[in-house]
């Protein structure tokens, strides 16, 4: 029998994936109106699944209904994910996310391809570590931020006759030194620059 550490290995050999990683902070709180899109008070802690769940259920990974539901919603109301009407998209939680250049994963979005397609009918799985996001407090406004996130990686490439789900990569990455001495010197960094103002005055 193939050990879960073999078998992790493995299956990242067989999918695409994109991980979401954060530092030694939980994400900023700007002056951005906290609401969210799924009951509860936006502050409150997220009820991630305890390790001991995953105990019980044998298991690395966790259907997650809870995540569904959230995402769902992003796609119902806000707007620019209608591609994802047809398409299957599976939420897990997944027991330790671990880490990736020394930062602790978020989250992963993934699409199956090779083996793992072969015996799997999802388009793209959305996978958030129950563990970094007990780590960090996430709040339920972050982890629908997160699975927002997630969201944005995927994408319909309809260029060929029979559309095709992909990934995409982030708008934007640097570093915040580079921003800090050079400014807005790439075009993404541009972008990231006018997003960040309208973070700045609330909108
Ligand atoms: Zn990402």
């Amino acid at each position: 029998m193939q050990s879960g550490q073999h078998r992790v290995v493995k299956l990242r050999d067989m999918v695409g994936e994109i991980k979401e990683t954060l530092g030694h902070q939980a994400a900023a709180r700007g002056p951005h109106k906290r609401t969210i899109l799924t009951p509860g008070n936006p502050d409150d802690l997220y009820p991630v699944p305890s390790a001991q769940k995953f105990v019980d259920e044998d298991a690395e990974y966790l259907h997650a209904p809870d995540l569904q539901e959230i995402g769902e919603a992003i796609i119902d109301k806000m707007g620019g994910f209608g591609y994802l009407a047809g398409l299957n998209l599976v939420f897990l939680w997944k027991d330790k996310g671990g880490k990736s250049h020394g930062k602790a994963t978020l989250g992963r979005c993934q699409k199956p391809k090779g083996l793992l397609a072969k015996f799997c009918a999802a388009d793209f799985i959305i996978v958030l570590s129950a563990d970094n996001h007990r780590l960090f407090n996430a709040t339920r406004y972050q982890v629908e931020a997160c699975v927002f996130h997630e969201l944005c990686h995927t994408d319909l490439d309809n260029s060929e006759d029979i559309p095709e789900p992909r990934l995409v990569p982030h708008d934007y990455e640097g570093f915040c030194r580079e921003v800090e001495l050079y400014g807005a010197w790439r075009p993404d960094l541009e972008k990231a620059a006018k997003a960040f103002e309208q973070l700045k005055l609330g909108v």
